[in-house]
């Protein structure tokens, strides 16, 4: 059978170069082709990964052999004797989830950013020698990643191997002089990894985390699909980011995030994280193995479209907070301000009603993934609203089966029917779900997934005993958001402000906003309002002085060109969100926010 040996060695990491060898023993005698993916799974852009190759070069027994470039990402090479061998350096300097990274503190790749592929060898077995690095760096460095150890030394180097190219690339590499913690949740092993600096109570995080883990292991069913996880922390001054694996998670997270030793109770940073561990271990099942089809047979070398993002990201983005007051790390009442958050997230961005969670999906790759000032307008996050959809979608199951069945059950049958091998198909959700719960709910996935009108949750909630109220917001971005604040003129007006050196830049202005009215436009600097300079301090005090319908005189800089406007005050609108327990004792209050497996 062939396969493929890889080996990579971070070999100067002042230069942030990885050297990678990749042998194929049988090459193609036509000319073995190559390609680098030009995306990684889990983050929907094209990354081009292809562009940091610095030098390549081929060999068999003979000598050199010659590599002629096809494309962007593909090589091919002249015919060889034996064995071929490429070997080439990659620049490494992508501190993210989703690419590479190395210097003299830590290396860490995706096998996305790092591995080729031969060509037809998709399916072969792949080994890899992670080989222990000689800077003097790296003196005390060690490995970890969930990629299978074949023969490695005590540190972890040493050779790995993987099921074919799709498992070798799904399984992160951090090496460095991190810390390694191993909690057991239903029986199986998990690591969490941290690296970089920081100062935190990691026993804290690991019973945490295995609370956590237990849930999603029981709400799916025990035994686990893995053997192991491990969740690779890295900690920065300011980072948020995590992509899913089917072994394990990469998380980018600030320092604040992590909970200060001695302290107890969770802040809201530390919340936020417990959150992204939740919705990063939940896709473990719902996307890696529960997968839409149209994912799985992508290539990595042009875009795979799918309507169903909303499900795999907003149903998991809906159970990521919901397991956490189910295994009771947060209360009901903290829940109900998270999910109020994203109500009034989804609410306050026009964007949802021009474009539909299905389009969203399809079009993440231009679209959600390439987001610029227009982006409130004209785009709606199948993250946020898709939580808002698996929560109507939970709550109509439930009122139709009279809280007998709920997206529990749907998550649960999609497990035992897709989660080995048969992919999810566009209409296969919809369809498990009518099933089910026993009725056409057509017009509900037409409004909801293919729509752009308010989803039902005012008339939903009230049968899990929960009542939604709107109140009016300053909707802004900056600082208090609560009622009275600024009285009723928001100090948003339709802008989004970001005050930089003391200057206010308009990112972001509203459709149909006081700001736009005006004829203000993102990448203005505003200058003054009402003849006084605008800043972060001064504009809350000025607008506070003025009433909705007052005209006020505003001036900002356009590129390089000083421009006057003048802008009518609008009221604040009713979009902030608040969900409050109305009825205690509502039967399925305690169904819907225990850990109670139905
Ligand atoms: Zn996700």
């Amino acid at each position: 059978m062939t396969h493929t040996a890889y080996s990579i060695t971070p070999v100067k990491p002042a230069a942030h170069l990885f050297r990678v060898t990749c042998r194929v023993d049988s090459p193609d005698p036509g000319g073995q082709q190559f390609r680098l993916p030009n995306w990684i799974p889990g983050s929907y852009m094209i990354r081009d990964f292809s562009r940091h190759i610095v030098t390549i070069d081929a060999r068999d027994e003979r000598g050199d052999v010659a590599l002629h470039k096809i494309d962007k990402s593909r090589w091919r090479a002249e015919p060889a004797q034996g064995e071929l061998v490429v070997e080439y350096e990659v620049y490494a300097w992508d501190l993210s989830v989703r690419a590479s990274h190395l210097d003299t503190t830590h290396g860490y790749f995706n096998g996305t950013s790092v591995f080729l592929l031969p060509g037809g060898r998709e399916s072969s077995p792949c080994e890899l020698t992670i080989v222990t690095p000689t800077d003097p760096a790296c003196e005390d460095w060690r490995v970890a990643t969930s990629m299978r150890a074949i023969a490695v030394d005590a540190n972890g180097f040493g050779d790995y191997r993987a099921d074919n190219y799709e498992d070798l690339v799904d399984h992160p590499v951090e090496m460095g002089t991190f810390e390694r913690h191993v909690f057991t949740a239903c029986g199986v092993e998990h690591q969490l990894v941290l690296s970089g600096r920081y100062s935190t109570d990691a026993a804290r995080i690991c019973a945490d985390l295995g609370k956590i883990c237990e849930h999603h292991i029981r709400f799916f069913g025990e035994p686990a699909p893995f053997d192991r996880y491990v969740f690779l922390v890295t900690v920065v001054g300011n980072g948020y980011g995590g992509l899913e694996h089917r072994f394990s998670t990469s998380l980018l997270v600030s320092r604040d995030s992590l909970p200060v030793k001695g302290e107890s109770g969770i802040g809201d940073e530390y919340l936020e994280f417990l959150g992204l561990c939740s919705h990063e271990y939940f896709h473990a099942w719902n996307v890696k193995r529960i997968r839409p089809l149209r994912l799985a047979r992508a290539t990595l070398d042009r875009e795979a479209h799918t309507s169903l993002l909303w499900a795999f990201e907003g149903i998991t983005s809906y159970y990521d907070d919901l397991a956490l007051v189910r295994c009771g790390l947060i209360t009901p009442k903290r829940y109900l301000k998270l999910l109020s958050k994203i109500i009034t997230r989804v609410a306050q961005a026009p964007g949802r009603k021009v474009q539909t969670i299905a389009d969203s999906s399809f079009d993440a790759w231009t679209k959600f993934y390439k987001q610029d000032e227009n982006a409130p307008n004209s785009i709606v996050s199948y993250y946020a609203k898709g939580t808002l959809v698996a929560l109507a979608l939970d709550l109509r199951m439930r009122e139709s089966t009279g809280g007998e069945k709920c997206l529990d059950d749907l998550m649960r049958i999609l497990w035992h029917r897709h989660g080995v091998g048969c992919g999810i198909d566009e209409p296969d959700i919809e369809a498990t779900a009518c099933e089910i719960a026993g009725t056409d709910l057509e017009s509900f996935f037409e409004l909801a997934v293919r729509g752009v009108d308010e989803l039902p949750l005012a008339s939903l909630l009230p049968q899990v005993g929960v009542g939604l109220k709107w109140r009016r917001s300053a909707a802004e971005v900056h600082g208090d958001s609560s009622d009275n604040a600024i009285g009723t003129t928001p100090l948003s007006q339709g802008m989004r402000l970001k005050f930089d050196a003391g200057l206010a830049q308009i990112t972001h202005v509203t459709n149909a906003s006081a700001a736009q009215r005006a004829g203000l436009s993102a990448g203005d600097t505003l200058l003054a309002i009402d003849s006084l300079r605008a800043s972060e301090k001064s504009l809350p005090g000025i607008l506070r002085r003025h009433c909705v319908g007052d005209t006020v005189a505003v001036s900002a800089f356009r590129r390089d060109e000083l421009m006057a406007f003048e802008m009518v005050l609008s009221a604040a609108q009713n979009d902030t969100a608040e969900l409050l327990i109305d009825d205690e004792n509502h039967s399925l209050l305690a169904y819907w926010l225990s850990d109670e497996i139905a």
